[in-house]
């Protein structure tokens, strides 16, 4: 297997400067490949989110270079980061991040929405829809799919923005502490569900957790200490 579709080379981040400067990674180097489930363990502080933000073009590193499949997105400008996150990156996050005044279907479809080129648009918003129902039936939540986000549980809550995360078939998905806020059971559900889009869809799907029984489901667990990443062998799974 190898297929990388997201590639960091010697990231290298800083918040603040002069005397205050804090230094977040130093050189950071990752890899992640087509239809893998990464997760990388790390305690608070240690740079996680600062990696994914990074990942994710949301932030820029101070140095390094990241490349989409072999291309590098370093120099893109604003525009062509916005259509690359929309087009080909999925989030999901610790805290549901639902549009409360959206439905269920509403918030699915909402990333296709947003690409859309107007004169296209009913028929691709009823693309969309199709989309939606398809990944809410793969998640049986369909009976779910007219309803707002208060009318749904939080482990539903979770995997409606899983949907979501995935309504344009990125070929990356991110993930930061998405099962921070759930039980034990809605946590193990959507490291199941995380482990299987990762199959199914072919995407490489990486999550950032200090939450240890994520482990069992992945393919690949890496450590997070002071934002530099080790490999623990014991942690690597076929
Ligand atoms: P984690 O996700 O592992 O908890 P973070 O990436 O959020 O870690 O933070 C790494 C370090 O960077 C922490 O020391 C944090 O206080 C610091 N940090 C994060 N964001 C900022 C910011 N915007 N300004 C200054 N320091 C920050």
């Amino acid at each position: 297997m190898d297929n990388p579709v997201l590639e960091a080379k010697a990231f290298v981040k800083s918040y603040g400067q002069g005397k205050a400067a804090v230094a977040v990674l130093r050189g950071l180097d990752l890899t992640l490949q087509a239809g893998e489930f990464t997760v990388i363990l790390g305690p608070s502080g240690s740079g996680k989110s600062t990696l994914l933000n990074l990942l994710g073009l949301m932030d820029c590193p101070d140095s390094g270079e990241i490349l989409f499949s072999g291309i590098s997105a370093g120099h893109m400008n604003e525009e062509e980061h916005a259509r690359l996150r929309n087009e080909k990156l999925g989030f999901v996050f610790q805290f549901d991040s639902l549009l409360p005044e959206f439905t269920v279907i509403e918030n699915i479809t909402m990333p296709a929405r947003i690409g859309l080129n107007p004169r296209l648009r009913p028929q691709a918003l009823d693309q969309a829809e199709a989309r939606a129902r398809e990944l809410l039936g793969g998640f049986a939540l369909e009976h779910l799919r007219e309803r707002f986000p208060h009318q749904i549980s939080g482990g539903e809550k979770q995997r409606v923005a899983l949907c979501r995360a995935l309504i344009n078939r990125p070929t990356v998905v991110l993930a930061d502490e998405p099962t921070g806020n759930l039980d034990k059971r809605n946590g193990e559900l959507v490291f199941k569900d995380l482990k299987a889009l990762s199959e199914t869809q072919n995407a490489a799907v990486l999550m950032v957790t200090h939450n240890e029984s994520a482990c069992s489901r992945a393919n690949r667990v890496l450590h997070m200490l002071d934002g530099s990443i080790t490999k623990n062998p014991e942690g690597v799974r076929p």
